[in-house]
Order: structure tokens, then sequence, then C-alpha cells
């Protein structure tokens, strides 16, 4: 896979826990991220003896409280493979040139692999200014505009966004083929619906993006061996919008709106003996996003090109 290399040649691999073939054809499989997830921790802590200890910084501006739990989780999965990071905390009346002052700081910092700027900013902060400031070196998340161009021109030597690589990585354990696939995403945001289409492309999908403008979304949908659900509705994705046997990946997550828990895009359950795949939430894109953020700082401080 080529959004893999880099990873590959810093001693990563793929775990392959499905060729794909050998589970019953009337079972819905379930790609399990964390499983995915914790594989790809136990080669951060196994690949790390003897050499730089990856250290990723995340700058985070006011108090929005989902952001709070999303740096703590970051932190605590740091520790877990004993990675270095730090949180650096600016009230949301501090201004613009102080968090810019104080990432250009972290820019030029040996000991600093990577830079990540916790979404959203309160309101007032230029974002994509802000983001500017991050070095395409350490830029982990991969939004910096030069990653997102790398991308664009299928050039694999950037830093690839988290959620969409983690979803490549997921289907790529499960033995999911890509070579002539249709692949369809639900979602075109710059964070994840694009890149994802440009990943699955550059796997020698067809891609279709659709989006909030696209009319008649389960023809659309209908038509994908490989469906991934990245809108932010809660349950858009039915049986109706999946062709019977196609892989589906829900990156959406949402608070339950009828009681505790999490619930993505896609209704599951109803996909259960007619999707050939599908990935849980909790349990699927999530944790695969926060093995891609260790990886990628891994790959910061291993091979800084
Ligand atoms: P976003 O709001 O920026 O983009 C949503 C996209 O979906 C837009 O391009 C929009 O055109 C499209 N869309 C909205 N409603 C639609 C509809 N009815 N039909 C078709 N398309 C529609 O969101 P995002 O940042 O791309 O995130 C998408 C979802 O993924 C959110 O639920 C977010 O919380 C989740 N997410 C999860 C992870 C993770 O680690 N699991 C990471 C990032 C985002």
């Amino acid at each position: 896979m080529k959004c893999f290399e880099r990873a590959l040649s810093a001693g990563f691999s793929v775990p392959i826990l499905s060729t794909g073939r050998e589970h019953a054809a009337a079972e819905t499989l379930k790609l399990d991220g964390s499983l995915v997830a914790e594989n790809i921790r136990e080669q951060c802590i196994r690949l790390v003896k003897g050499r730089v200890l990856p250290k990723l910084v995340v700058v985070i501006v006011g108090n929005d409280p989902a952001s709070q739990v999303y740096v703590r989780n970051k932190e605590a999965s740091f520790a877990k493979v004993g990675f270095a990071s730090e949180v650096i905390r600016f009230s949301e009346f501090s201004n613009q040139s102080e968090v810019e002052v104080a990432i250009s700081a972290l820019a030029v910092d040996p000991s600093v692999h990577g830079i990540l700027v916790q979404m959203p900013l309160p309101k007032g902060f230029n974002a994509p200014k802000i983001l500017s400031f991050v070095p395409p070196s350490k830029d982990v998340d991969g939004y910096h505009a030069v990653n997102l161009g790398l991308l664009c021109a299928q050039d694999w030597t950037g830093f690839l966004p988290c959620t969409p690589l983690g979803v490549m990585v997921l289907l790529q354990a499960y033995g999911v083929a890509f070579l002539g696939a249709h692949a369809c995403v639900v979602g075109r945001s710059n964070t994840v619906g694009k890149p994802q289409g440009l990943l699955l492309l550059g796997e020698d999908c067809t891609v279709t993006l659709a989006h909030s403008k696209s009319t008649d979304l389960a023809s659309i949908t209908q038509q994908a061996d490989i469906l991934v659900a990245a809108a932010g509705k809660p349950g858009l994705i039915g049986r109706e919008h999946v062709k019977k046997g196609a892989v589906v990946v829900d990156v959406g997550i949402h608070q339950n709106p009828n009681g505790k828990g999490l619930v993505g895009d896609v209704r599951s359950a109803a996909l259960e003996g007619w999707a050939k795949a599908v990935s849980p939430v909790p349990g699927g894109v999530g944790p695969m996003t926060i093995a891609m953020l260790l990886m990628n700082t891994a790959l910061g401080a291993w091979d800084p090109s």
C-alpha cells in the first residue's frame, strides 16, 4: 500500500488480521480498529529501542470541553507507549500572535518532532494562518498545505492525515482489495473526506466523493464496494445506501442522542448479514486515528524528511 511506504521504511508493518476470504459470507465481519491500533502501539514500543524518543507538542487554545478530552486522550496514548508529549495551553483571551510565536519556537526546537494545533480554535483566530507556522516536517496531522499538496500529487513522502490513513490501514489489515474497487466517500472535508478520496485513488480504486449537495445519495453509495461514511450525521447511512457485500467504514462519531455512549454515521445493526464488513463506533476509526498520530510522530523523529 503506497500510503504506508514511508512507515514501512521506518520498520512499521500493517498487521494482517484477515485475508478477506476466510470468514463466512453470511456473517458481517467487524473491522476492529482497537485490535489493529493495539498492534501499531506494540510496534511503537518495540521500534523505539535505540532510537530518538519521539516527542509531540499539542497546542490548545480556549476551553472547548470536547477538545480537552481529545487532548487528554492523546497525552495518555503517548504515555502508554513511552513517547514524550507536552501540552501548551493558551486561554481564549490570548491573541493570534502569542500562539504564532509559540509555534515558531517549536518549529526550530530539535527535540520536538510533531506539532499538533487542536481544532477548533476560538472565534477570532485565523486557523489557516496559525497552521502555516507548523513546518511541514513536523505537521504530524498532515493538514499543512504542503503535505496536502504532496498527497494530491500522489507523492507519498509527506505526512498523511491521521484519520484517512487509519481507515486505509484498517482496510488493509482485513484484506480488503483496493485495485479497481469502486470506493465512495460520503463527505468532502479537508481533514477527512478529500484526503480519504485521494488515498483510495492512490490504491487504484475508482473514487466517488458524495457530499451535502449530492442528489439521491443512496443511488451513489449503492454502487460502492467500499463505502466510507464521513458526513458527521448520526445514522445517515442505512441498508438502503449499501450494496450487498460491500465493506463499510464509519468515520462519524457522535454522542448517542438517545442515551449514553457513542454512535456513528452508519446504522450498523441494519447492515448485519448484508454488508461484508463494518467498522464499529466506538472501537473502529477512533483508535486508528490515535495510532496513526503515534506512528506519524515516530516517523518525524526517525525519518525527518
Ligand atoms: P465536516 O463537518 O467538516 O464535513 C462533513 C462532510 O459531510 C461535508 O463535506 C458535507 O458536505 C458532508 N455531508 C454532510 N451532510 C451530508 C449528507 N446529508 N449527505 C452527504 N454528505 C453530507 O466533518 P469532518 O471533520 O469531515 O468529520 C466527519 C465526521 O467524522 C464527524 O462525525 C467527525 O466527528 C468524525 N471524525 C471522526 C474522527 C475519528 O477519529 N473517528 C476523526 C475526524 C472526524
